[in-house]
């Protein structure tokens, strides 16, 4: 962890005159917009002119930027950062071009708890905390030679799906491993995706309770990936397969979605569930978090991933979700974190939803 506490770093903090901070991409538009809207002051951090795009968004456009040669250098400027009363928001590409030690050792004050990275990367944690707090993973072939069904092999590390294949038997797989890494096998679940946003506030109980803190469903969405989503206007992924064409899994975009009704109970069953969990396990994550799920036929949810920061499945809703707006209206993601921190100053509390 930072060489410094995070009480250390807040000891010096003017806290009414706090700067949201974030790396210039993901969901940055969001997160900007979400913390003007609260009255913060915004920096964004990016490589080299990659903020003129900014321009292009007044209401997202941050108050100042950082621009480094490359993310790594983030870590440098730590301390000139802290004397701007810099809180940063961690999303998926932040964590990614940072590198998962140098964000954990960033001295930098941090919305949620980081602890959370160790037990989301590892998929051997991860599915112990999940199948912990009751919910049902797709099952996990440890040999390929016990393929019996369709199967998703996924690679270590492999950031928005690049490199995943699907196969039906283990002729299939051996012709398209790649062994020189490491990967999973994982049942091929078959229904249809949601991949649920969730808020879970240690600090306030205005809403769904759990044994500590409150529980909100902000959005979900689900994930266009190229070219698996598309392919079958060229043909069947049968056809297509015997002339040596794979479908691939990379993410390109979002789209918005709601769940039929009725299953809706199940996600506060399931949200809150992983959120006891993670307070035994680790003392608790903070803030937005995403199970990603599939639905089967007996309308059972499978949960094949958890994503324990801002997703960005929440950018079709800067100004709102069908599930947000029965909430408060015009309130994303991005805000509702801004709001969790506005609400932690307020009742000197920045030492529980930070670290
Ligand atoms: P992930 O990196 O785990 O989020 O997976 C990338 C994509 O692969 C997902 O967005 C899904 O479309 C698909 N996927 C992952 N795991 C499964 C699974 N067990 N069954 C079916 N599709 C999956």
């Amino acid at each position: 962890m930072s060489s410094l506490s995070l009480s250390e770093m807040l000891k010096s903090y003017d806290t009414n005159n706090l700067t949201i901070a974030t790396v210039c991409s993901h969901s940055s538009l969001q997160l900007f917009h979400g913390a003007k809207q609260e009255g913060f002051k915004t920096l964004g951090i990016s490589v080299g002119e990659k903020h003129k795009f900014y321009d292009a968004f007044p209401l997202a456009k941050p108050d100042s930027f950082l621009i480094v040669d490359n993310y790594k250098e983030i870590i440098k400027h730590a301390e000139e950062l802290r004397k701007q009363n810099v809180i940063v928001i961690p999303h998926g590409s932040f964590v990614e071009y940072l590198g998962a030690k140098n964000f954990l050792e960033l001295a930098l004050p941090t919305f949620g708890n980081r602890q959370v990275l160790e037990w989301e990367s590892d998929r051997s944690k991860e599915r112990t905390w999940l199948e912990g707090a009751g919910l049902t993973m797709p099952e996990e072939i440890k040999d390929p030679r016990q393929i019996k069904k369709p199967v998703i092999v996924k690679y270590h590390g492999a950031k928005g799906g690049k490199g995943f294949f699907v196969a039906k038997t283990y002729e299939e797989f051996k012709k398209r491993v790649d062994t020189s890494k490491t990967y999973a096998i994982q049942e091929f679940v078959m229904g249809t995706r949601y991949y649920v946003h969730y808020f879970y506030s240690p600090i306030q109980s205005n809403a769904y309770k759990l044994k500590k803190g409150s529980l909100q469903l902000l959005s979900m969405d689900r994930r266009d990936e190229t070219t698996i989503d598309e392919v079958q206007r060229l043909g069947s992924i049968a056809e297509l397969e015997e002339i040596g064409i794979h479908p691939t899994f990379v993410v390109t975009g979002n789209i918005p979605i709601v769940l039929r009704e009725s299953l809706l109970p199940k996600l506060f069953t399931m949200g809150e569930a992983v959120v006891e969990k993670s307070i035994d396990l680790f003392g608790g994550m903070i803030g937005s978090f995403c199970l990603e799920t599939v639905v089967t036929e007996d309308l059972e949810f499978k949960v094949f991933e958890i994503s324990a920061r801002i997703v960005a499945g929440t950018n079709p809703y800067i100004a709102g979700s069908p599930y947000s707006e029965l909430i408060q209206p015009n309130l994303s993601t991005g805000r509702r974190i801004a709001q969790e921190i506005k609400y932690a100053v307020k009742h000197n509390k920045l030492g529980e939803v930070l670290s």
